[in-house]
């Protein structure tokens, strides 16, 4: 059976790594950068923008592909999936339309509310300025101003962590529509929640979900969560398959909303097929919406992938199919730790090309794993780019033992410019958000 990959990341080196768990499987792959994960399990592969859905097509076809898995959003927005679908390709992904829970953050707030699904936080958008002032001043000052469209993750800038007072909100939602950040001259203004974050990704058939473990994803720069946003510096997840500071009642609140939108979609007439995932505050309010996103999250992927019990590629023909309740999936009762390794100065201004050197065989030995993202190989030698280069994933027993093989794996990596949060996962940081939860529920 002939798969093919879309994207070059870390989260498409696991999608692929979990796909060639089956035998029967030849891998193909189209991707913007050299990943050098996903070049050597590629039966063949095709630099090129993942967005360019005339190219991705031409190539699907000429490979005579039986299933597509893209792994990014951005091929989602322009509609990939539903150009291969009309070529008579199995795609594994939400259409444009499904999509739009991420790629139009206005639209999937007005789901919510149509189809009066719980955890939407307050907001309203604005496209004029002059209106934006009374709302942020009804909130306090305490908001989140954010895009409407894709930013990568990084256009969101939240109250008391990017800006202060009504003035830096106003600030920043009037740069977002005159410089149309997002692809619209809109804003979207959003109460502040206050609490824990955590990821939950599901199966969806379109119209049933299987919930995977929770995980706990880092997107702040700098150790103690401070500095700027980033596409996320890693993430941890629980044997129990709950965070420490989150009751099973919490996640299931969790599962509740992804089935409650997917329904909705299905509704809406464009049921979504894939991996959801829902981005959570836990509040003393219990759990409220931060984001939807349409695809695996980038780094919680290689949390819950590397766990998954039952043939992957099985499981994306009964999404596709409909047919995910008659399956039992099935994760590994550990503890994952995920770090990223970045150019020194990413989220800023990375210093890009500067050479990395990986001994991979070290890290296989003492059975970490590595995850190749946005680095190029040129004569065998690996190179950083603007973009998180790789990342090292340790699995144990408890949150310590996986940490503690993360750390291991880590020091099989050098380069003089990279940078990593070696906080994450770690006991101190743990507790602190423990506490934190703790304070907040009193
Ligand atoms: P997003 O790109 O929507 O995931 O937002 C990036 C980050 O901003 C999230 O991971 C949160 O840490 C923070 N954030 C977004 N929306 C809110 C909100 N309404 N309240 C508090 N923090 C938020």
């Amino acid at each position: 059976m002939k798969v093919l990959v879309i994207g070059g990341g870390a989260r498409e080196h696991v999608i692929c790594e979990t796909i060639l768990k089956n035998e029967s499987v030849k891998l193909y792959s189209v991707m913007h950068n050299r990943n050098p994960g996903i070049l050597r399990m590629a039966e063949d592969f095709k630099i090129e923008k993942e967005t360019n859905v005339e190219k991705v097509l031409e190539y699907a076809v000429e490979k005579g592909i039986d299933l597509a898995v893209i792994g990014p959003e951005a091929p989602l927005q322009v509609g990939l999936t539903d150009v291969l679908e009309k070529a008579d390709i199995t795609v594994c992904a939400p259409t444009r339309d499904a999509a739009r829970i991420e790629t139009n953050k206005e639209w999937m707030r007005e789901l919510m509310r149509r189809y009066r699904i719980p955890g939407l936080p307050k907001y309203e958008t604005f496209t004029d300025i002059s209106k934006v002032k009374s709302f942020i001043e009804s909130l306090d000052g305490e908001v989140a101003v954010k895009p409407i469209g894709l930013t990568g993750g990084k256009g969101v800038k939240v109250a008391g962590d990017h800006f202060s007072g009504v003035d830096g909100a106003v600030r920043y939602a009037e740069e977002i529509i005159k410089n149309k950040i997002g692809g619209e001259a809109k804003v979207l203004i959003e109460e502040k929640c206050i609490g824990e974050e955590f990821t939950l990704q599901a199966f969806s058939d379109g119209r049933t979900i299987f919930p995977m473990p929770a995980v706990q994803d880092h997107k702040r720069l700098l150790p103690d969560d401070k500095g700027p946003n980033t596409g996320g510096m890693g993430s941890y997840s629980c044997e129990n398959g709950l965070l420490p500071f989150m009751e099973r009642c919490d996640y299931e609140e969790g599962a509740l909303i992804l089935q409650r939108i997917v329904e909705a979609l299905s509704h809406e007439e464009c049921p979504f097929v894939g991996p959801i995932y829902g981005q959570f505050m836990l509040t003393a309010d219990g759990v409220k919406v931060i984001e939807i996103n349409a695809r695996f999250g980038d780094p919680e992927a290689m949390n819950v992938l590397p766990l998954l019990q039952n043939d992957f590629v099985d499981i994306c023909y009964s999404m596709v199919e409909g047919k995910l309740n008659r399956k039992k999936v099935e994760f590994l009762e550990k503890a994952t730790v995920c770090k990223y390794v970045v150019p020194e100065g990413y989220g800023v201004r990375s210093m890009e090309n500067e050479p990395i050197s990986v001994d991979e065989s070290a890290i296989k030995n003492i059975g970490a794993l590595l995850y190749y993202a946005s680095v190029n190989m040129k004569n065998e030698k690996i190179y950083t780019t603007s973009s998180r280069s790789l990342a090292v994933v340790g699995i144990g027993n408890n949150l310590s033992e996986a940490e503690m093989l993360c750390e291991e794996g880590l020091k099989h990596i050098q380069g003089e410019h990279i940078f990593i949060r070696h906080d994450i996962g770690t006991e101190k940081l743990i507790e602190k958000r423990i506490l934190h939860m703790k304070k907040i529920r009193g």
